[in-house]
């Protein structure tokens, strides 16, 4: 498999470790190994440098540093980091350079330090305002927390992103509303709204199964979801995408890379990277991923190049998604006779159930199509 990139513009830098593990989480991401921090930044900054030999770039438009909570990253540690990065790419202030926050891990020092590193872009993990429900999920983050990082960072950053988890168990309608009004009064330019997930293996999954934790019914979330469009909407937030809402111009263009299926480069332990024709991602298992990048072995350890059945299933997933919808002659010239004329009669079907919008060669979900996404997409996936 050939990892190779030309004209590289974007890169996704992960930091794995985390204060806690929040219950419902299923990111690589590991709580009580601070010991590792140094040893896994070496490696980080190696691997940055020795995948240059596989790698022309452009100057960068976005970097972001997820995890994990990278503002646990030490600053000295993150600088060092950062210089590595310019020794091997070009980067200014025109790029988006983001990183994920979680309340109760920044201070004002940090956040300094941040923005003279170059970032300009805080993408705050608030996940919610109700204190007990968070501490029973095991994120040991509080509502005073979350105001208190606001404040602060609102003295340095411009660009602030939110993230809020829909469907939590525990939180009322009346309380979920309260917190998007309250959340609408903060300066910010940007936020996402996920619907919870619940992955096999979390202790979530583990209480749900046992009915320790109930959670809410799916219409009574969709309905929560449509609210909080039309809210958002009412407060200058527009939905971009599926779960993300920004003011105008302040939409991340980061995560549009994903949406546009973009090349990009990501470093770190389980970091996946796309380079336009193969998908790959590195370990997932800390001392495998030091060992290989200690010996300048390559730590991908999962690779695939997409057919084009994947390709194009790929295509309508995220094109749906995106408020931009999708561009049907684009997408329909690769395809089979036969596979064009399924998926016209399906985007009949799929108009007349008022799910789809289809005008000016573009496909766009309805706010009734919002709400049912995935099946939606399914009924125009190739056969
Ligand atoms: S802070 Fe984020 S990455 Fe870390 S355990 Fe919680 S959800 Fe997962």
């Amino acid at each position: 498999m050939s990892y190779q990139f030309r004209d590289l513009e974007y890169l996704y830098i992960h930091w794995p470790f985390c204060p806690y593990k929040c219950h419902f989480c299923d990111f690589v991401a590991m709580a009580s190994h601070e010991q590792f921090m140094k040893d896994y930044h070496t490696a980080l900054c190696r691997e940055i440098t020795y995948s240059m030999k596989d790698i022309t770039t452009k100057p960068l438009k976005t970097i972001y540093m997820g995890g994990g909570t990278p503002s646990t990253y030490p600053p000295e540690l993150l600088l060092d980091m950062f210089g590595t990065l310019k020794k091997n790419y070009i980067f200014n202030e025109q790029t988006e350079v983001t990183i994920e926050v979680n309340p109760g891990t920044a201070n004002k020092a940090l956040l300094k330090a941040w923005h003279s590193a170059g970032i300009n872009r805080l993408s705050i993990g608030v996940q919610s305002l109700k204190d007990q429900i968070l501490k029973s999920l095991n994120r040991h983050q509080t509502a005073k927390d979350v105001y208190a990082l606001l404040t602060d960072a609102s003295e340095y950053f411009e660009n602030l992103s939110v993230d809020f988890i829909l469907g939590l168990p525990g939180v009322s309608d009346d309380e979920w509303k309260l917190m998007i009004r309250e959340a609408m009064k903060w300066p910010i330019k940007h936020i996402s709204v996920y619907f919870l997930m619940v992955h096999e293996n979390t202790p979530l999954y583990f209480k749900v199964k046992t009915k320790k934790l109930n959670l809410p019914p799916d219409d009574a979330t969709v309905d929560l979801y449509n609210w909080t469009v039309d809210t958002l909407a009412q407060h200058g937030f527009e939905r971009y995408e599926l779960s993300n809402f920004a003011q105008k111009g302040f939409e991340s263009r980061h995560n549009q890379v994903y949406w546009d299926r973009k090349p990009y480069r990501g470093y770190g332990l389980g970091a996946c990277s796309f380079n336009g024709n193969i998908r790959f991602q590195n370990s997932k298992n800390l001392g495998n991923y030091l060992e290989k990048v200690s010996q300048d072995i390559s730590p991908v350890d999962m690779s695939e190049e997409l057919t084009s059945k994947q390709i194009n299933i790929e295509k309508i997933m995220l094109g749906l998604r995106c408020q931009n919808g999708m561009n049907v002659t684009h997408y329909v010239q690769e395809l089979q006779d036969k596979e064009k004329i399924k998926f016209f009669k399906e985007l009949d079907y799929l108009s007349q159930a008022n799910l789809i919008d289809y005008a000016d060669d573009i496909v766009r979900l309805t706010p009734k199509g919002f709400a049912l996404e995935n099946e939606v997409a399914v009924r125009l996936f190739p056969d």
